[in-house]
């Protein structure tokens, strides 16, 4: 396992764990959505420990309060509780600033005014899709400050984390070691946008840092992300968190849900009949644990192993539901 300086240094043989739940309200929840919060609540209440709650709602264009009650909503419904209040990420734009103000301080960062259609024309790589495109650099070192960067090209710019050469090991307890090399993968990526906003890669880790979470479940479309943030957790001095990056639920077809499979929703589960201890039994059964064929969340606690999951996508259907 990779952890910090300060937590690898515990003298206690097993610290308390903190995990947490992430919802993004940009759309419906899914079943997708539920097995992977399903897991980190058996991951976190098997072990004793504390699970925090965060609302990511940093995209204002797709954000919407329906949204992130019709998300508590189905969460509660699944039989899922969280500790403490549910931390919003559109009010944390300070702690968002220090953590940008630290890494200037660093040296790390520098501002880009490239938009999106100059840098696909940069990058010549054939192979090349909208996730992997590799930042080539072009603003690196061309301007001595914002200020400059915005007055010689009437730009606002974005701000990019300069990223060292090399490989970055993600050691995950689902997926095993993964090396990652950002430079050449990603090059230089952006922790502020143009439109002055902090970055996925940014906010996830200053808030997983701020709520002391030690061990992050979530789905496996982030790994590759997940060697980002460690760097941004070594530049921010924070230990770097234990990581279990589940697969995603896929439907019969193989094509893994998207919040856009209203079929699959929750709330569409919910008034065709199903009942909340079907979720989580098949949940449960998908995921390699014992107990009940249904139940409730707390029937099927018991001692968690992350590395147990296995990395296939389960499928499911409506007939997995009898619908
Ligand atoms: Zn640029």
């Amino acid at each position: 396992m990779t952890r910090g300086g300060a937590a690898s240094m515990s003298t206690s043989p097993s610290p308390p764990i903190v995990g947490r739940l992430a919802p993004s309200p940009t759309g419906l929840l899914h079943l997708g959505h539920a097995r992977s919060f399903l897991l980190a609540w058996w991951q976190v209440r098997s072990a004793g420990g504390t699970l925090r709650m965060r609302m990511e709602d940093l995209d204002a264009g797709r954000s919407r309060p329906e949204f992130e009650a019709a998300a508590l909503r189905d969460l509660e419904w699944l039989g899922l509780d969280w500790d403490g209040e549910v931390l919003r990420q559109s009010t944390r734009h300070d702690a968002y600033r220090a953590a940008l103000a630290r890494l200037d301080d660093l040296g790390r960062l520098y501002p880009c005014v490239c938009t999106r259609a100059e840098i696909e024309r940069a990058v010549s790589a054939p192979h090349a899709d909208d996730a992997t495109r590799r930042y080539p650099g072009t603003c690196l070192g061309k301007f001595s400050s914002e200020d400059e960067a915005r007055a010689s090209s009437s730009r606002e710019p974005a701000l990019r984390l300069r990223v060292d050469p090399g490989t970055t090991r993600v050691e995950d307890a689902v997926c095993g070691p993964r090396d990652f090399d950002i430079q050449a993968e990603v090059g230089d990526f952006p922790v502020r946008t143009r439109d002055g906003m902090p970055t996925y890669q940014l906010a996830v880790v200053v808030d997983d840092a701020a709520q002391g979470v030690t061990d992050v479940l979530r789905g496996d479309d982030l790994l590759s992300s997940a060697a980002r943030q460690q760097v941004l957790y070594a530049w921010l001095g924070q230990p770097t968190p234990r990581w279990h990056h589940v697969p995603l639920v896929a439907d019969l077809d193989g094509q893994r849900l998207a919040k856009r499979s209203d079929a699959m929703s929750l709330v569409a589960l919910r008034e065709a009949g199903v009942e909340p201890e079907d979720l989580v039994g098949w949940a449960a059964r998908s995921s390699g644990r014992t107990g009940p064929s249904r139940g409730t969340p707390a029937d099927f606690l018991g001692s968690f192993d992350s590395a147990a999951i296995r990395p296939e996508s389960p499928t499911v259907g409506p007939a997995t539901f009898g619908l």
